[in-house]
């Protein structure tokens, strides 16, 4: 069931505010974030992240939802659609792409558990084990520096 308050939340147009670009007071953190290497993506359709911080992980859904506190309080006051995670996750992928992520190959139902550790516990243990045996993986049959080198 949808409540009063929910529907509320719901008529912000999260992709409205983000295509007005980000407010000057988060650009630092937005540009720390693009670029911190921290962002793992998750699944393509729809885009799904986490980004791996280092007080928490949180779940970003492009253009819709962030979990960190920073997006609740703007979503709350109204107004203001995003966070540093949402915007930095823009540049990453948007048309003028930069910024450094990694890529996670992960079942649905590993997906599934990693967006519901992160939800309920702050922090997601499966996508860290994953990306652990994949480094391991890779180490192995490659030392060279190749692509993947650059998204750590
Ligand atoms: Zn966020």
């Amino acid at each position: 069931m949808i409540g009063e308050e929910d529907e509320k939340i719901l008529d912000l147009d999260v992709e409205e505010e983000l295509s007005k670009g980000p407010p000057p007071e988060l650009e630092q953190r937005i540009q720390y974030a693009a670029n911190s290497g921290r962002f793992v993506l998750l699944w393509r359709d729809p885009l799904i992240l986490v980004y791996l911080g280092e007080n928490g992980d949180y779940v970003i859904v492009d253009g819709v939802y962030c979990s960190c506190e920073g997006f609740a309080r703007r979503v709350s006051r109204r107004g203001i659609g995003g966070c540093s995670h949402i915007y930095a996750a823009r540049r990453i992928f948007g048309e003028n792409s930069g910024g450094r992520y990694r890529v996670v190959e992960a079942s649905l139902e590993e997906v599934v558990l990693i967006v519901w550790e992160v939800l309920t516990g702050g922090l997601t243990h499966t996508l860290r084990k994953i990306l652990y045996l994949q480094d391991k993986i890779q180490g192995r049959e490659s030392s060279s520096g190749d692509e993947t080198s650059k998204d750590r």
